[in-house]
């Protein structure tokens, strides 16, 4: 039998919708969000532990046929945790139809980058340094096991292309108070809230 090319390949969705970007350095743009599923970090306060179910299973050509009626020319790959899956037949695809294109990954996947707007990673266990030195955007999130040291470790990838963002767990008051002091005290951070949550959004 034969097998689909690489670019006929489908990859598995959770969700594909349009809304406004929450978090990070775009946060108040218009963008669709295409959400693959799973992730198998398991961080225990995973807040899109929904993103295992796999609700759809679509080509690229798929994808773009139900991001093209929404309008906006913004795309949000998100997760789970997207790298697990083979994307860049959806970037490049993409990438040839003008959108512009951000991807939010865990950084656990070292892939090109080089027909992405802007790269957002998110530390976690498994995070490769080749990927922190590809980021437009390092968010790190502040909870209970955040270490000083661990966090401005980070700094060093700091540059005219990479941006350092703290963002609080859960938008909790105790984080964001802890994030609000590292802040103060390293004036070249910035602050992330998740905007989706305050307003009420997906
Ligand atoms: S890396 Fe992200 S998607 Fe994966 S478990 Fe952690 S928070 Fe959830």
């Amino acid at each position: 039998m034969q097998q689909p090319s690489s670019k006929n390949k489908t990859l598995k969705i959770n969700e594909i919708f349009y809304s406004l970007q929450g978090e990070g350095k775009y946060a108040g743009k218009a963008a669709v969000f295409v959400r693959l599923s799973g992730c198998s970090e398991g961080c225990p306060w995973c807040d899109t532990k929904y993103a295992h179910t796999v609700n759809a299973e679509l080509t690229p050509q798929q994808i773009l046929a139900e991001i093209a009626p929404c309008g906006a020319k913004t795309v949000v790959i998100t997760g789970g945790e997207p790298t697990e899956q083979d994307i860049t037949p959806l970037i490049d695809l993409l990438h040839k139809d003008n959108f512009e294109i951000h991807l939010e990954t865990n950084g656990s996947k070292d892939i090109d980058t080089t027909n992405i707007f802007c790269t957002t990673v998110s530390p976690k266990t498994h995070t490769l340094e080749e990927m922190l030195k590809k980021a437009n955007v390092i968010k790190v999130i502040i909870d209970d096991d955040i270490t000083p040291q661990k966090l401005l470790n980070y700094k060093k990838y700091l540059n005219e292309n990479t941006e350092l963002y703290l963002q609080p767990e859960g938008n909790k008051q105790e984080n964001i108070e802890k994030c609000l002091k590292i802040i103060k005290q390293n004036p070249s951070l910035k602050l992330s809230l998740q905007l989706h949550k305050l307003i009420n959004i997906r």
